[in-house]
């Protein structure tokens, strides 16, 4: 029976929303126990899969360590769990399609397990997604910040198909706290959520809503909690994360200085920020100020073309763009600059695409994250005439791909011979380790030099040449 729940139902139930709300504000302690009835989950089995973005992976863990707090434990590899969660992407029409395949494969692999399946995906489709054979409860945007009591509800209630999902964009207001390690060394720390400025082509404002984020201090606290389990570096994730303030009326630079002031972080990287919203102020105190600020920065171009960017309605110029990225290389020499493009949208003609090439061609950034343009139901892109056929996005990706591991090699043989700090990762036995120094270059331990003991140490290096496929520098440790 498929039973459609939209916001009257939420009305309902607001006062446990409420209380869940408060709950989820102090995550870090969650006393999930003490709130409901988590008889039912006692040695129940689950099983976890995230598509999409670093924030669903930040999620994703938080919700498995909110219900291990309920009793549930994550299945060993191989054997059927009683909860599958699925947290879905909707970025591109592959997007899509991955999220079916994982959702039929969690149930095939699963039988008879109670399938929970939420994120961009499910907002978006939440009727594709609720009639596919096996799903147990489909959770929108606005929903998944009450995962766990829309889930204990539904668990008792087996029988019905349950889709809990805010409609309207406007009304996708709560904000689902997360910070995470999962199996990673460093931390991602969610400390946005949300955006408002609908490029043509996306949709991820209805799919997570308005911009919203919560206060400096809770996020303080968030980093100080990873600061006391050991954790030395965060990652802050957002959608629009220079966007940070629209809800508290608290700025992004003193959310950056506070963290900073956290003992025990050595290391802060920044996911991404949008070209307008990355201020001087901030470029500045990263380069003279900050303890933990990395010199690594992500910022999405999109197209280097200002035809295009017009009408992918960016908020900014290329010559904007230019100006971000020589204050922060003149400041910050060895500053990593990753970069979004998209190719092949619409309305990107061959001569715009050559123009946009020539300028990211000009630019000091270290590497180019190279996305095809996917049409997308109900953006206003689609209303744009010129269409770029599939085979012309290929070749226009495979030179930027080309160009961009030019310069991602040209800006690590600049740092062969020279000594880094390194913060390592977990490497398996007998394996190869690895680890970033502080502005993102990747080393190699040979598995002869790599300890247990480096996992999550900041430790000192010489680096050598190119590993044997050059995604690292072979390094060798200093007095080690
Ligand atoms: S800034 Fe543009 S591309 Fe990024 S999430 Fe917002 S609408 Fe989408």
């Amino acid at each position: 029976m498929l039973k459609i729940v939209y916001k009257r139902h939420l009305n309902e139930i607001k006062t446990k929303k409420r209380v869940f709300r408060q709950l989820m504000c102090t995550f870090a302690k969650q006393k999930i126990n003490d709130m409901i009835d988590t008889s039912a989950f006692q040695g129940k089995t689950a099983v976890y899969y995230t598509l999409g973005c670093k924030l669903n992976f930040s999620e994703t863990s938080t919700f498995g360590r909110m219900l291990q707090e309920m009793g549930v434990r994550t299945a060993h590899k191989g054997e059927p769990a009683d909860i599958c969660l699925i947290n879905t992407c909707s970025v591109t029409d592959v997007a899509d399609h991955k999220c079916r395949q994982a959702i039929h494969r969690m149930v095939r692999e699963n039988p008879g397990a109670f399938v929970v399946v939420t994120g961009c995906y499910a907002q978006l489709e939440a009727e594709t997604v609720s009639k596919i054979e096996g799903v147990s409860l489909v959770l929108g945007s606005n929903e998944k910040a009450n995962l766990v009591q829309f889930l204990s509800e539904a668990f008792v209630n087996r029988n019905n198909i349950t889709t809990y999902k805010t409609e309207k964009t406007k009304d996708i207001k709560t904000f689902a706290p997360s910070c995470s390690r999962g199996n990673r060394t460093r931390y991602f720390l969610k400390v946005q959520d949300g955006c408002d400025y609908f490029c043509t082509y996306c949709t991820i404002p209805y799919a997570r809503g308005f911009s919203r984020n919560p206060t400096i201090a809770s996020l303080v606290a968030q980093a100080e909690q990873a600061a006391a389990e050991g954790g030395k570096e965060i990652v802050l994730t957002g959608v629009n994360i220079g966007d940070f303030g629209k809800t508290t009326g608290e700025k992004f630079i003193d959310l950056v200085k506070a963290l900073d002031r956290v003992e025990g972080i050595s290391r802060y990287r920044i996911s991404s920020l949008e070209p307008d919203l990355l201020s001087d102020e901030l470029i500045d105190y990263c380069a003279r100020e900050s303890r933990a600020f990395m010199p690594h920065f992500h910022i999405p171009l999109q197209s280097g073309s200002d035809e295009v960017l017009r009408l992918m309605h960016r908020h900014y110029d290329r010559q904007l763009f230019a100006d971000k990225i020589m204050r922060i290389k003149e400041q910050m020499p060895d500053a990593f600059i990753g970069v979004d493009v998209m190719v092949g949208c619409r309305g990107e003609t061959p001569e715009c695409f050559e123009d946009a090439y020539e300028f990211v061609k000009s630019l000091p950034v270290t590497q180019l994250h190279v996305f095809p343009y996917s049409e997308r139901p109900g953006t206003s892109a689609l209303k744009i005439n010129y269409v770029v056929p599939e085979k012309e996005k290929k070749l226009r990706s495979k030179r930027l791909l080309e160009l961009s591991d030019e310069k991602t090699i040209s800006f690590y043989e600049q740092y062969i011979g020279q000594e880094a700090e390194v913060l390592f990762e977990k490497a398996t036995r007998g394996r190869a380790m690895h680890g970033f120094t502080k502005n993102y270059i990747r080393v190699e331990l040979s598995p002869a030099d790599a300890k247990p003991e480096f996992d999550n140490e900041l430790i000192r290096v010489r680096m050598g040449d190119f590993n044997h496929d050059k995604t690292a520098l072979k390094a060798t440790i200093i007095n080690g």
